[in-house]
């Protein structure tokens, strides 16, 4: 894979994504996206969402506000619960997540466990089997109960607000600070991540207000309202795609934790009792949706959480390979009827559903997907991108966009700028335009364009030569295998809707 800082410098190289307001030194862990990362990421969300709405009868979508009633946050826990433990490094002045600092530890554990993979993988060739290894390895087996070890005492110091704890363990496993390398720590204290604002003109009738810091609680406030003007019957999803703004305390890593990002959820409503049948479902059919992508089954991962939060019986995450390792992409969860029941509380009104097949009124259980667009968006592009040797010794850059998600689909390109083949690249493209998103390149010779348009991700080139004006045909040029292939031009559109069609990959869900 990439390097980390080779892909963030590509994203900006090639207009996808831009430090926010960078003439100004930019602001810290926000970014703007580009002409071409606001089509990645529009293509991205745009196959979320048809996979959800469009292909499920039962899943409706809405567009809620970013603020919402202050009391909604009372109601979901936010205001008391949504904390994260930091802890300051005195020598550096650094901050970081305590919790954090122990994951990371356990990584480094579990490269361990990779590398002797490795070593044994060569040793035993063709008859390696990882999963026996795995699991009878001694050495393996010793460091995973340490990391297991080392989580479950986490996972219950956070669960018990035992922040005493959490600091002895860090001073336990002696872990120092990757700034200062000392290990002269403050206390751990909680930090709540909800930017507040105010609403109002003047400042005695000001009403303090909080950007959302996830757009599920839109969800669940309009339950009743979606319910009854949908005449959805319970089991039924809503779906959302917006804005959430979070004040983390440590935001590095590019677009992996942004103080103001995206998210993609869909709330899940099911009788209760049967939460734990949803729970499992909509694990595999989210990670169906990553798979179908082709972005390799061993990038991905399940990872169940210790820790739950306070409204769940049950969650995962799907983890995703990044260039800094297996990290959270998406969360899953069985939010149990925590939320709806809250807000029934807060508010003082029913937000319940009469089942005609049980004859009961109930509150509904919810099961939650909820990922991150801006890091879907890490995911694909650092996935994509690579630096390639080629059979003449010289090196490309090339974007393997899944074709699906790439910007531009199709660049059309006159091998020459004379003799009417600009004329006819450009008829190509107008009749082109109206399916697929197409560019038009005539600058610098035909292999630097190739080459641009590798490195932005277009997954198609058409070439226009001179023969293209004698016999209506064109070349076709393969990004991923570089191959080009003579077409009439007759037959292209259809060609084009079988590679490009949304269908096609949609169809694999
Ligand atoms: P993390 O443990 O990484 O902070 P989380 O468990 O708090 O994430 P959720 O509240 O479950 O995350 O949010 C759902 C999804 O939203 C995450 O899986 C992630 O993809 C995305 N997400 C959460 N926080 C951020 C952020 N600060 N920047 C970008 N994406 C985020």
């Amino acid at each position: 894979m990439t390097d980390f800082k080779k892909i963030i410098s590509h994203a900006k190289e090639y207009g996808f994504v831009f430090p926010s307001s960078e003439i100004y030194d930019g602001l810290s862990a926000v970014y703007d996206y580009a002409q071409n990362g606001v089509a990645l990421k529009k293509n991205i969300r745009d196959y979320w969402w048809k996979s959800m709405v469009q292909l499920h009868h039962n899943i409706v979508g809405i567009d809620a506000a970013i603020f919402m009633h202050p009391t909604t946050w009372k109601a979901s826990g936010h205001v008391d619960a949504f904390n994260d433990p930091l802890i300051d490094n005195k020598d550096s002045k650094k901050r970081y997540r305590a919790d954090v600092l122990v994951e990371e530890y356990c990584a480094k554990i579990e490269t361990k466990i990779e590398k002797e993979v490795k070593k044994a993988a060569k040793r035993f060739g063709d008859t390696f089997d990882k999963a026996q290894f795995l699991s009878t390895n001694p050495r393996v087996l010793g460091y995973q109960e340490k990391i297991d070890a080392i989580l479950k005492r986490l996972g219950k110091s956070l669960e018990k607000e035992d922040l005493a704890d959490v600091k002895a363990l860090i001073e336990e496993l002696d872990i120092a600070c990757p700034e200062s390398g000392s290990r002269n720590w403050t206390e751990v204290k909680q930090f709540n991540l909800m930017f507040g604002t105010k609403l109002g003109a003047s400042a005695e009738s000001a009403m303090d207000l909080y950007l959302r810091p996830e757009t599920a609680q839109g969800i669940f406030v309009n339950f009743l309202n979606v319910q009854k003007t949908s005449r959805m019957k319970v089991p039924f999803g809503i779906a959302q795609t917006g804005k959430a703004f979070r004040n983390e305390i440590v935001a590095r890593q590019f677009i992996f934790r942004m103080r103001e990002f995206e998210q993609m959820e869909m709330q899940f409503f099911v009788p209760p009792g049967t939460q734990k049948e949803w729970y499992e479902k909509w694990k595999e059919s989210r990670l169906k949706w990553h798979l179908s992508l082709g972005m390799g089954e061993d990038n991905y991962r399940f990872h169940d959480h210790e820790k739950l939060a306070h409204y769940a019986d049950a969650a995962a995450d799907i983890e995703f390979k990044f260039p800094f390792g297996f990290k959270e992409l998406e969360g899953i969860h069985s939010r149990t009827d925590f939320d709806l029941g809250s807000h029934e509380k807060y508010s003082g009104k029913k937000l319940q559903y009469f089942d005609p097949e049980r004859n009961e009124n109930y509150v509904p259980y919810v099961v939650e997907t909820s990922i991150g667009l801006d890091r879907m968006f890490l995911a694909v592009f650092s996935w994509a991108l690579r630096e390639e040797t080629l059979e003449d010794g010289s090196s490309r850059t090339v974007l393997k966009l899944p074709a699906l998600l790439a910007p531009t689909k199709i660049a059309v390109l006159p091998l020459v700028k004379k003799d009417g083949l600009p004329e006819l690249a450009k008829s190509i493209l107008e009749d082109l335009k109206w399916d697929h998103t197409v560019v038009y390149d005539e600058k610098d010779a035909v292999g630097r364009r190739y080459r641009r348009q590798d490195a932005l991700g277009t997954p198609y080139c058409i070439t226009v030569d001179h023969q293209s004006l004698e016999d209506q045909t064109v070349t076709l040029r393969d990004r991923d295998s570089m191959a080009q292939e003579r077409i009439a031009l007759a037959d292209l559109p259809a060609l084009l809707d079988e590679k490009l069609n949304p269908k096609n990959w949609l169809k694999n869900l």
